[in-house]
């Protein structure tokens, strides 16, 4: 049996000093941003990754009935 998988990985990074808690940078380069941008302020900088895992392909509709028209 084959099975497909895909694996998504999410990337959110910040400065505690520029941004507090808040996530400043997205995307898959916002770690090295993290890490570039305290090599040049000296700031605490804070990278949060995660990987999400789904198995098997997204073949069937979300929701076939979700915008069925009422009958009149
Ligand atoms: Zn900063």
């Amino acid at each position: 049996m084959t099975r497909t998988a895909e694996t998504i990985r999410t990337v959110r990074a910040g400065c505690t000093v520029c941004h507090g808690l808040a996530a400043h940078w997205l995307g898959r380069n916002a770690a090295g941003v993290a890490a570039r941008h305290h090599d040049a302020t000296g700031h605490r900088t804070w990278a949060e990754q995660s990987l999400r895992t789904v198995y098997g392909a997204d073949s069937a509709p979300p929701h076939p009935d979700l915008f069925a028209e009422v009958p009149a």
